[in-house]
Parts: C-alpha cells; sequence; structure tokens
C-alpha cells in the first residue's frame, strides 16, 4: 500500500475513533506521514474527549480557547510555515521525525508551530477524565521505573513540579525517555520538545509526560497561580497512555 493510501486509511479510522488513544500517540511517535492531509497540509485532530471532560479540574472554555483557538493557529501557521521551506531542505515527507531531525535549518516560524501542533496533540491524548478512584497514579513498568528513577511517585511529582515551576515564560515540562532507555524530567521553552536536533534541547528522547505550563493553558481559572493548574493536572494524567508509551 502506497504512503498516501495508507495515510488516508488513518485519517478514516481517526475519523471513526477506531483507534485507541495509546496507538494514536505511537502513530504520532512512529509515523512519517500521520496527520498530513492530502496536498501536504496538516489539520486540527478533535480532542479525544470532549471540552467539558477535564472539570473541574481544567475548565471547558479553557480548554474550547486552547484547542479550538490556540493549537488552530499552531497548525494554521504551520501550516503556512511549510509553503516557505525550499523543499530541498525539508525533502518529503514533511513528517514531524523529518521536521524536526532538520530543524536547525528550517525556519524559526516552522519550529515554533510545528512544535505547537505536535506538543498539544501529545498533551490532548496524555490526559483523560479524572477518574473517581484517586488517586492518580501510574501503575505497570512506567511505575516501577518512576520509583527505581526518583525514589517514589510523590518524590517525581514534586521534582516535576519544580521543574515545570521554574521555567520562566512559556514552555513545556516532560518526562522524556532517553535512547538508553533512562527516565529524566526536562523542560523546554516555547514550543520547543525533545524530540529537535537542537543544540538548546538539554534532554533528547521520547516524550511519556508532557505539560503545557504556558499562560493560556490555566490563566482563565487560575490566573498567575501556575502552581493551582499543575495541582489539577495531576488529576486528570492519562497514566494508561503514558505507560502506553513508555513501554511502546
Ligand atoms: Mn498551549
Amino acid at each position: 500500500m502506497d504512503s498516501r493510501r495508507d495515510f488516508l486509511k488513518k485519517t478514516a479510522a481517526l475519523t471513526l475513533g477506531a483507534i485507541t488513544a495509546n496507538s494514536v500517540l505511537n502513530e504520532v511517535f512512529a509515523s512519517n506521514t500521520f496527520s498530513v492531509l492530502d496536498g501536504g497540509k496538516y489539520s486540527l485532530p478533535a480532542l479525544p474527549y470532549a471540552y467539558d471532560a477535564l472539570e473541574p479540574h481544567i475548565d471547558k472554555l479553557t480548554m474550547e480557547i486552547h484547542h479550538g483557538k490556540h493549537h488552530k493557529a499552531y497548525v494554521d501557521n504551520m501550516n503556512k510555515a511549510l509553503e516557505t521551506v525550499d523543499g530541498n531542505i525539508l525533502g518529503s515527507p514533511q513528517s514531524f521525525d523529518n521536521i524536526f531531525d532538520k530543524i536547525a535549518k528550517l525556519p524559526v516560524a516552522l519550529r515554533n508551530n510545528a512544535g505547537g501542533h505536535y506538543n498539544h496533540m501529545v498533551f490532548w491524548q496524555m490526559m483523560a477524565a479524572p477518574k473517581t478512584n484517586a488517586p492518580n497514579a501510574p501503575k505497570g513498568k512506567l511505575a516501577e521505573a518512576i520509583k527505581t528513577t526518583f525514589g517514589s511517585f510523590e518524590e517525581f511529582q514534586k521534582q516535576f513540579t519544580d521543574t515545570a515551576m521554574k521555567r520562566f515564560g512559556s514552555g513545556w515540562a516532560w518526562l522524556v525517555k532517553t535512547k538508553d532507555g533512562k527516565l529524566v524530567i526536562t523542560s523546554t521553552p516555547n514550543q520547543d520538545n525533545p524530540l529537535m536536533n537542537l543544540d538548546s534541547i538539554e534532554v533528547k528522547g521520547k516524550p511519556v509526560l508532557a505539560l503545557d505550563v504556558w499562560e493560556h493553558a490555566y490563566y482563565l481559572k487560575n490566573q498567575n497561580k501556575r502552581a493551582d493548574y499543575i495541582t489539577s493536572w495531576w488529576n486528570v494524567v492519562n497514566w494508561e497512555c503514558c505507560e502506553g508509551l513508555f513501554v511502546g
């Protein structure tokens, strides 16, 4: 099957909701063609849940604006930025893997907006409606690796929260699985991410958990209180998804 047909098949499956959150994310990480539409245009995928699904921890209006306006703008501006790129530099396909690998040679507008599109796609998948049987914590191999690496889940949460709090201005906090299989907490500015082939990315690897700490992610509900937003967010982390990424 050629790649375009393969892509259209995946898109159809997504539209029908036939692919689970885990497999969607694995597609995002693994595929060279995921989310590229016909003609090379990227599109805004629907959220994997309703806008109010994360209530009361993350409010409906924030999710509507964050997904429908902010994320959409990254997609639109990514498509515009792609039009300005010399085909000889980027080559084909225009996949995230390819774009992030060559990012140092590409326009800043593409770095910002391809990063923005990708980071939000994974961020949405890494959250889920809160469970009634709290506390919300990882299980299985990821839980074991977190305990081995950080001593306990509570200590991991403390260190991750601390990293997210210390990100000056806009950016992201990440739990990354490095090439040698280690779990490392890190942070990136703006819409950079651990997949970008840049000297400024301190920890490179596969994102297992992502947290958006741009003010647009929390200002409507929490105003200037980033700590309150992070406390709320821990209740809606989709640990099944993170586990799938860690072992996948
Ligand atoms: Mn955001």
